[in-house]
């Protein structure tokens, strides 16, 4: 008789967790018109192409640089920082990651206005840290005292806040940094889209952390690499966190293409802040309700207030927006803004 299957038993915090949900990502050549996961629509500057295209055996043979200096060097030199201020990451999702394992231990309070990035709680319980989500005051302001309120070790505030794509104003952000003994990080994922960004801050205050990632502004979300800035005395301590070949060869490399091309990527968030202003008007005169944004995304309420409902008709129609199951959120849906041909896609569905 076969001995009995045996069953490798999670830590509990595992088998109890749900697991981050990600956004749906079609199969190669399906066509689908793609507004749920934040994509930039345009293609990365051509000097990205480029460096695939000049890929040496050598550059794969190799183990990458851990450190990621040749990027590392050119972010110094577009924001005016320190080689040593500045750490890279396996998509910005990494930097939040490493700064939780470096500023938090099992039990801790991280805090973050709510509703947000929802991985933000994934990532802190599996490091057994407990979260304090604070509501947003009215108006999507950042609630300074509630927050400090909490007793959090760490603070994570998004600018432009996801799913809302609402601003954070600078200065309740340096309000909050100069009251505030923990860690306060900036997530600026979409912050080339917005009008203002907190990098003036980390002049001032030594406790603050700005992450940013290429994703979405540099069009290289399938080659995940992002950022952090900050302090050279909290880079240092994330240093040691972080997988020591955290960035790939090829994801340096591209990284480091597309930051140095900032003409190229400034036409891309020019399009896009345009389109968003035109898709704004367009659901409006729907009878939505969409949230002013600065992100390259716009959150809206339909008339039906069904936000599940329409999801699935559209996405019946080829359509892929983003659905969220949670509290305040589901009478609305959230929508990348495209080229105008997508947003043309978009209420053709809608209007069908
Ligand atoms: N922060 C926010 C607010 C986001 O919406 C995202 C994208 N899902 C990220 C960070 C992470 O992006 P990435 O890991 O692709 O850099």
């Amino acid at each position: 008789m076969a001995p009995p299957l045996k069953i490798a038993k999670p830590r509990n915090r595992i088998s109890s967790m749900a697991g981050y949900a990600p956004g749906e990502q079609p199969l190669r050549g399906e066509s689908v018109v793609k507004l749920n996961t934040n994509e930039n629509p345009y293609p990365p500057s051509p000097r990205v192409l480029e460096v695939f295209a000049n890929v040496s055996p050598d550059d794969l043979r190799r183990y990458p640089d851990p450190a990621a200096n040749a990027f590392r060097d050119a972010a110094a030199k577009l924001y005016g920082l320190e080689r040593d201020q500045i750490i890279a990451g396996n998509g910005s999702d990494d930097i939040l990651n490493i700064a939780i394992r470096t500023y938090l231990d099992a039990g801790d309070i991280l805090a973050y206005p709510d509703p947000t990035y929802s991985l933000y709680p994934v990532l802190a319980g599996l490091q057994d840290v407990t979260v304090a989500p604070v509501p947003w005051e009215a108006g999507w302001k950042l609630p300074v005292n509630a927050l400090l309120a909490t007793g959090a070790r760490a603070i994570f505030v998004a600018h432009p806040n996801a799913p809302s794509g609402t601003p954070v104003a600078l200065e309740a952000l340096s309000d909050l940094a100069s009251r505030f003994d923990g860690l306060l990080l900036v997530d600026e994922a979409y912050a080339e889209f917005a009008e203002h960004s907190a990098l003036s801050l980390l002049s001032v205050h030594k406790n603050v952390l700005i992450s940013r990632t290429l994703s979405k502004s540099y069009s290289l979300a399938g080659v995940r690499f992002g950022y952090g800035l900050s302090d050279p005395s909290i880079i240092s301590e994330m240093m040691k966190v972080k997988d020591s070949y955290n960035c790939d060869a090829l994801s340096i490399l591209a990284a480091t293409a597309a930051i140095s091309d900032q003409s190229y990527a400034k036409g891309a968030w020019e399009k896009v802040k345009a389109e968003r202003t035109r898709l704004t008007a367009e659901l409006v005169a729907r009878g939505w309700d969409v949230i002013s944004s600065q992100a390259n995304f716009v959150l809206g309420r339909p008339p039906s207030g069904d936000g599940a409902g329409l999801y699935a008709q559209l996405k019946a129609r080829g359509v892929l927006v983003r659905f969220f199951n949670l509290p305040g959120l589901t009478d609305k849906l959230r929508i990348t803004v495209g080229t105008p041909e997508q947003t043309r896609a978009l209420l053709a569905a809608l209007d069908g």
